[in-house]
């Protein structure tokens, strides 16, 4: 069934609509500001305005005639933002003088009475109203609950979507083929060849916002690219990276090029469960935005590398092991999002290794690269034509339990014979005959010549290549870098790998393959959670 189109709504048939916003201490933060804005935005060829708040609407009122789409956004008690929340908002609009009304129709938005607020808002107050959505699912529910249009405003800023962080024109043509009612673009959209884009797709209009109206975000553009070009970064600019392990929490303000500037290590308070491990994790990133703060830093990103595996999207730990009893379903994500008002990623720390390497160690323009660590157990992460792989569920590059000896010894996941049992620190220890009680101890005895701990590294390097020997054949990578405690003073070790690959993978003389240690140390979790907070503001 198709909807009639208000007749309002018609003027913006193949049209730019400008969204005329500034927030609290924006230099242009006034509604005579907005109004000009608004003015100029007139002039410049757009057929309606999207502002928020009633003062704002009543400025822009007084100074253009096209149709105002009118917003509040405000403050939900969960913490975040929530678009036109009451019933009482809207009708304060439309009496300031708006068209008609947008609102968050996501799943959030539902979830907070969205859809009796869309019909309350157009039979009492007889305006369209605009659905304000996040995927497809939520534009098809809006439409049946009477949206008159449905707008792409909140894709990337829901906790589902705040992985994608670009435009999209493949998602407004999904979203024409599943509702009847006209899609509008908006969200993301930066350049006049997105804006065609999306028309192309089937849009029926587009909204622009900051790309037009926020002068300090246009600046920052050039800005960035002009620091580029001469190195020169934003100086004042700084990453919290925290890299939660099952002993410590080590954490440091890391730089754009990479560089610690202030780190610190806290005991991970693991028996006390989920609760505690986020009270420290909100404490953590509370001394970090004072440090920044005293050295006059301007904190940009955090970004979070921890034991477990991780849904990317929200930052929610899928499963962790009984290392972090509790830890699985905890949400670090929106806890730091909220303590820091800044925008979260969190990663397995295997993965932030990857990132790591690939911003600033061994694989910097390398885009097919295998990252291993050796430690307590063996994790990985991989780079595939130079995006970083996570998998469908997020639970990819297990290279650790993969099988290389069938009915082997026992793992921790419950199979049998997994290359972590045969590659980790307790294995080294172990193939030296048990005179050494620790893996550091094996490789110094190694180094000042000792045959034994120099034969037991050779041993665990010959499991190690089984291992990799099965990744490289699958996929092909250039690089293959070897991370974590073993590879510290323990050049032998990364002898033997390569010799042993040689002979094991196959083809080896059709590669060019490169194996070699991690140059980033100890640190390295800090650096990849920084470095995959910073691509966050890409
Ligand atoms: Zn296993």
């Amino acid at each position: 069934m198709s909807r009639e189109i208000p007749e309002i709504c018609r003027i913006f048939a193949g049209r730019l609509i400008v969204s005329c916003q500034a927030s609290e201490g924006d230099a242009f933060r006034d509604a005579g500001s907005i109004a000009r804005f608004a003015r100029a935005a007139l002039d410049g060829g757009a057929a309606g305005i999207r502002a928020e708040g009633v003062e704002d609407v009543a400025a822009i009122r007084a100074a253009v005639n096209v149709p105002i789409i009118g917003i509040r956004k405000s403050y939900h008690e969960d913490g975040r933002v929530l678009i036109t929340p009451s019933f009482e908002s809207a009708q304060e609009l439309v009496a300031a003088g708006a068209d008609m009304i947008a609102l968050d129709c996501t799943a959030r938005g539902q979830r907070l009475g969205a859809l009796e607020r869309l019909r309350r808002i157009r039979e009492e107050l007889r305006v369209p109203v605009l659905a304000d959505i996040a995927t497809v699912e939520e534009a098809v529910i809006a439409a049946e609950a009477g949206a008159d249009l449905v707008l792409s405003t909140m894709r990337g800023y829901t906790e589902d979507t705040a992985h994608m962080r670009i435009f999209e024109p493949d998602f407004i043509t999904a979203l024409c083929r599943a509702v009847t009612v006209p899609v509008i673009a908006e969200g993301r959209i930066w350049e006049p060849a997105e804006a065609r884009a999306a028309m192309e797709s089937g849009a029926f209009a587009v909204i622009v916002g900051t790309a037009i109206t926020r002068p300090h975000e246009i600046t920052r553009r050039f800005a960035r690219a002009v620091g580029a070009a001469t190195g020169h970064h934003d100086e004042r600019r700084v990453l919290i990276g925290i890299d939660l392990g099952g002993t410590n929490i080590k954490s440091g303000l890391v730089t754009d090029t990479g560089e610690l500037i202030h780190t610190e290590v806290s005991p991970t308070p693991a028996a006390g469960g989920a609760e505690a491990l986020l009270g420290e994790l909100r404490q953590v990133a509370e001394r970090h935005l004072d440090e920044a703060r005293q050295r006059g830093l301007a904190p940009a990103a955090v970004g979070l590398a921890t034991a477990g595996w991780v849904d990317p999207q929200t930052g929610r730990i899928i499963y962790a092991s009984e290392n972090l009893p509790g830890w699985t379903n905890a949400e670090p994500g929106r806890l730091l999002r909220e303590v820091t008002g800044l925008p979260v990623a969190v990663l397995n720390d295997a993965n932030a290794l990857a990132v790591a390497e690939r911003h600033f160690g061994a694989a910097q323009g390398v885009d097919d690269f295998l990252c291993i660590t050796l430690g307590t157990g063996v994790g990985g992460g991989l780079y595939i034509g130079g995006r970083l792989h996570q998998g469908a569920h997020s639970i990819a590059n297990a290279i650790g339990h993969l099988t290389i000896e069938p009915a082997g010894r026992l793992c921790t996941c419950g199979k049998r014979g997994c290359l972590e049992v045969y590659a980790n620190a307790a294995a080294l220890v172990q193939y030296a005959g048990d005179r050494f009680t620790t893996a550091v101890e094996v490789i110094a005895a190694a180094q000042i010549g000792d045959s034994p701990a120099h034969k037991s590294i050779e041993t665990l390097a010959g499991y190690l290549a089984r291992g990799c020997a099965l990744a490289i054949d699958l996929l092909d990578p250039q690089r293959l870098i070897i991370a974590g405690g073993l590879t510290q003073n323990n050049p032998r070790l990364l002898t033997a790998l390569r010799e042993e690959l040689n002979r094991t993978v196959l083809a080896p003389g059709l590669r060019r393959l490169e194996v070699c240690f991690s140059p980033l140390g100890y640190e390295a979790g800090v650096i990849g959670a920084a470095a995959a907070a910073q691509e966050l503001l890409r």
